[in-house]
């Protein structure tokens, strides 16, 4: 059994009170998770206070070195990372192996390099005969809250910036999934990274994560989960004058024309919609079918997504582990029968066929692929994020038509079209109100471009510059020329 501790100003913190995490794949507890409040929130604001001044003299190039080092070191433990973020997240292991794990080293490596990115502007207005000229500096104390469906991917996404930027920072991963994020600490510890510049500290959002948004010397929160806990953030760090990066739910749409070359889209179509069991904030959830291919898709929609295996994160084979925790599971299998009482027919999932586990995964929580046609646009399964691998699909009949009805949602995270018309692209492209559209492929982007929603999905931008903009504050100093 693994026991996590909170890291703060470098050293590893013992702790009395402890929550239970489970490996979702068996339903045993895998890890005790520090259950931490306000004190040791305190603690960590002060070590990260202390280690500021030293921290954000430093040229970028010095603490570039460290964040190269923790990235080298997340690569040699890469297997070691891959297997706990599986037992951790139910997240199959050669999914932590290819994608999550690489892509927290990468990050570490892009931001290491991206203070190029920083722009500070210069102007000379001679008939004042003024210089004005702008730079950025480092705020202080970030607080940076991440969910449980990419744990050490998506909080890499913000330590990395926070701290090339100059900050210092106090992060609280999920409670569910602390487990890589405190081995990222360990990491750290090996890099020689200065005390105090990373502090870790484990909990409960209403405990830990409250303390971190409502504490007086963290000037920037930068949060990643649900729109609820996402509003709640907002209402309570405004009023304090905290800039604020929030990056949250969606419910998004794969747009399918009727010249789409079909045979790609639906591969790329089924790794959107059941990638990680769909708990990636990005993941389709409604598929929009012109008409005219409707009928056609759906087949072979059904047929290739029920050649998915499901079960065993460890078996390399199953392309869907489980889902992440047991209310988590309660919640979308809630959906599942909710579909069938809003007039939908499950045309695939767990009443089509059933699951063949291993003893050990037998009290895991696994749900399969679920394809679910008929629901209306206004039903609550189209409407509300499910986070698991349960997609609806419907039919279209214009472009027109199509955009209206793909916005009608509180959601604006992201979309995907697929078309062989590239007009049409780009009027897709404009017209959806989202924050990334895809066009014939998924979940590919650089990492220089802005990353965030609009609506209910978030006020944020991630990315090589938006995220050190996030992470800093501009000046203006106007100098007279005599
Ligand atoms: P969540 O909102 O329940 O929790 C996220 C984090 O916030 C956790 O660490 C949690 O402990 C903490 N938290 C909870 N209450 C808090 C409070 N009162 N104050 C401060 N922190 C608090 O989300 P989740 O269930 O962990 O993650 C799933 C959600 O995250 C989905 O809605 C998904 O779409 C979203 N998500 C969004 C993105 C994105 O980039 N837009 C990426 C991944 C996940």
């Amino acid at each position: 059994m693994i026991t996590v501790q909170n890291f703060i100003n470098g050293q590893f913190e013992k702790s009395e009170k402890f929550i239970d995490s489970h490996n979702p794949a068996t339903g045993e507890v895998w890890a005790l998770i520090p259950d931490s409040g306000s004190q040791e929130v305190d603690d960590a604001v002060t070590a990260a206070e202390a280690a500021f001044p030293a921290w954000s003299a430093l040229d970028y190039s010095d603490r570039a070195r460290y964040l190269f080092k923790i990235a080298d070191i997340i690569d040699e433990r890469l297997e070691e990372f891959a297997l706990a973020e599986s037992k951790d997240q139910g997240k199959p292991v050669k999914l932590a192996r290819t994608m999550d794990i690489p892509r927290a080293s990468h990050n570490f490596r892009t931001f290491a390099q991206a203070w190029q990115h920083l722009v500070e502007t210069a102007n000379v207005v001679k008939e004042q005969g003024v210089i004005n000229y702008s730079v950025r500096h480092p705020i202080g104390i970030a607080g940076l809250i991440s969910p449980w469906n990419l744990p050490l991917y998506l909080l890499s996404f913000k330590i990395a910036p926070a701290i090339m930027a100059g900050n210092t920072v106090v992060c609280k991963p999920s409670e569910m999934t602390s487990v890589t994020a405190w081995m990222l600490c360990q990491v750290c510890q090996q890099a020689g990274l200065p005390q105090g510049v990373v502090n870790m500290v484990f909990g409960y959002g209403h405990t830990v994560g409250e303390a971190i948004v409502t504490h007086p010397q963290v000037r920037v929160i930068s949060f990643t989960g649900s729109t609820g806990v996402g509003q709640h953030i907002a209402r309570t760090a405004a009023p304090l004058m905290k800039k604020i990066s929030l990056e949250l739910g969606g419910k998004n749409a794969a747009v399918i024309f009727d010249d789409a070359d079909l045979d790609k889209c639906v591969q790329g179509v089924v790794r959107s919609s059941f990638l990680n069991q769909g708990e990636i904030c990005l993941c389709t959830s409604r598929i929009f079918v012109q008409e005219g291919i409707y009928e056609k898709f759906v087949e072979k929609y059904v047929e290739e997504a029920g050649k998915l295996k499901t079960g065993d994160p460890l078996n390399e084979e199953n392309f869907l582990g489980a889902v992440n925790s047991k209310i988590h599971y309660d919640k979308v299998q809630s959906y599942v029968k909710l579909a069938e009482t809003e007039g939908g027919t499950i045309v695939l999932g767990e009443n089509t066929k059933s699951l063949e586990l291993v003893e050990e995964n037998k009290n895991g929580w696994f749900v399969p692929p679920t394809i679910i046609t008929g629901l209306p646009d206004s039903s609550r399964c189209m409407q509300e994020e499910i986070f698991g691998p349960v997609v609806c699909v419907t039919s279209f009949t214009t472009e027109q038509q199509v955009i209206q009805r793909v916005n009608n949602t509180r959601y604006g995270l992201c979309a995907s079209v697929w078309s062989e018309n590239v007009g049409r692209i780009h009027r897709m492209g404009l017209k959806l109100e989202v924050g990334t559209v895809w066009a014939n492929c998924w979940l590919k982007r650089c990492l220089d471009m802005p990353f965030g929603g609009c609506k209910d999905s978030g006020t944020g931008r991630e990315g090589t510059r938006h995220s050190l903009e996030a992470f800093t504050e501009e000046k203006t100093v106007c100098v007279q020329i005599f």
